[in-house]
């Protein structure tokens, strides 16, 4: 069976040790106790199972984990990957890039992630419910789930379908629980899921993309004109994350010229209609063959070298490394993914004059969005719900008083545009955006002033080591 394959258990088993890495040349610029360093590095729990599930006519048995990384705060916090490379190595890194992620953007969760090593394409519906509500179950049996514990959401080959299954096991073995649904992310709507979430992470990235072109002495030292407007891009992945990082960035200004999938790539330096690309690769299956391309390759990764100002890996890591980094020429990398530029492909970018927008902080729009979700559950209410009313009827009064003042009257567009309160989806959109400019400034600013700090990654590990020996000092574990 393919999820059984010993060739794909032996590749990028050096993922965590990569995060670590990074870590280690962060920790340098700040000052602690070896063993805090070491405690906040340290992954703190990794479950390995196995269960058995009824195949066709017989049994097979698959592989799966979870890990939380951290526990500096509760609960932990990551999504599910569901694929049939996925490894113990590979959890324990995207669970420790978790850690780090949520302290980036100040969400107040520790690290994990989950993996299930099949590919979802290999089995039916009902195949897929059995397996992830069986998950579901192992993960109650040791007290690895819960929405004080560790919250799972949705990632590579998983989304809100999964997450309802989880919901549902969940609920179902801890009858009564008045916050049971707060023990996963990224639900569909109908099952307390909330508004913007499944865009998330892809709006967050073009968010990113577009602060960091905003400023301009940044701009200037790599040579590319400040602003968003008329970037070309090129987006790897068309999944959830790639599909709509491309869909934001082009609705901000930007040009998307290159996309690529698996099956191959396609180029067009007048822009591609990304919403068209997916239906073509929908109806067809591939990218290949849209007709506003003007060019194509088999090879997918050749459309990563096309001429661009920005790339923006959204698929998976390992994507640029030692073998192709001399071939890329855009001037910013942008992490959709996790992971997918290797430490050394990173220095030689940076001493070519590029910028890389870190993973951690450039796809935490999800994660960011999944608190607003987790906030919505435990509170019962979904937002806007106590005033939005208040504020239409307020601003209502206070157009009426101008318009009786001064004689003028509004037309009745800027009246509504004026008196509308917040919607769900307009406070969850407004939340992300802040998180993600704000953040931005904050990784910035120590890129910025401190000597010696050469990439932003290292500026944003920097922060990150910060505050999480701060959580742990005021847990009162550390002197
Ligand atoms: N899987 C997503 C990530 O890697 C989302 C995690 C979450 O929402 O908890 O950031």
């Amino acid at each position: 069976m393919a999820n059984n394959n010993p060739i794909a258990n032996q590749e990028n088993l050096h993922f965590f040790g990569d995060v670590c890495k990074n870590f280690d040349y962060a920790a340098q610029f700040t000052h602690h106790d070896a063993g805090l360093l070491d405690q906040i590095k340290s992954c703190n729990s990794v479950y390995r199972f196995r269960f058995p599930i009824r195949k066709g006519d017989g049994f097979e048995v698959i592989d799966a984990w979870r890990v939380e990384h951290s526990q500096h705060q509760s609960p932990t916090k990551g999504g599910i990957r569901y694929s049939e490379m996925v490894n113990e190595d590979e959890v324990m890194a995207l669970a420790a890039l978790m850690t780090y992620k949520c302290a980036i953007v100040n969400v107040p969760f520790g690290g994990a992630k989950g993996g299930i090593r099949i590919n979802p394409k290999n089995y039916t519906v009902q195949e897929l419910e059995n397996i992830t509500r069986r998950y579901t179950v192992e993960l109650i049996k040791k007290n690895f789930i819960g929405p004080s514990i560790d919250v799972p959401a949705p990632d590579y080959g998983s989304g809100e379908r999964e997450m309802s299954w989880i919901a549902d096991t969940y609920a179902t073995m801890n009858p009564g629980q008045l916050d049971a649904m707060g023990c996963v992310t990224g639900k569909p709507i109908a099952l307390q899921g909330i508004q913007g979430r499944r865009e998330a992470t892809g709006r967050g990235v073009a968010i990113a993309v577009r602060e960091c072109v905003s400023v301009v002495e940044d701009m200037k030292k790599i040579g590319l004109q400040p602003g968003i407007n008329g970037k070309r891009v090129i987006v790897q992945g068309l999944g959830n994350v790639g599909f709509h990082t491309a869909k934001f960035l082009a609705e901000f200004g930007a040009v998307i010229v290159g996309l690529c999938e698996f099956e191959g790539a396609i180029y067009n330096e007048d822009g591609l209609d990304v919403e068209s690309v997916f239906q073509h690769r929908k109806e067809t299956g591939s990218i290949l063959g849209y007709k506003g391309a003007k060019k194509e390759f088999t090879n997918s990764h050749l459309g990563l070298e096309q001429d661009c100002d920005i790339l923006v890996p959204a698929a998976l890591e390992n994507q640029i490394t030692a073998a192709n980094i001399n071939n890329i020429k855009a001037k910013i990398i942008a992490e959709g993914a996790n992971g997918p530029t290797s430490p050394e492909a990173e220095s030689v970018f940076y001493s070519k004059g590029g910028l890389i927008i870190p993973d951690m902080y450039a796809n935490a729009g999800g994660v960011t969005v999944s608190y607003f979700e987790w906030l919505k559950n435990l509170s019962h209410v979904a937002f806007g719900r106590m005033n939005r009313r208040f504020e239409e009827t307020a601003n209502t009064n206070l157009v009426n008083m101008v318009e009786g003042i001064t004689g003028v009257a509004l037309s009745p567009l800027q009246r509504s545009t004026i008196i509308k309160g917040a919607s769900e989806l307009e406070l969850v959109n407004s939340g992300l955006e802040d998180t993600m400019i704000r953040s931005y400034h904050e990784i910035r600013e120590t890129f910025k002033n401190t000597e010696k700090i050469d990439t932003l990654r290292t500026a944003a590990f920097v922060g990150a080591i910060n505050k999480i020996a701060v959580s742990y000092k005021n847990l009162g574990v550390w002197p």
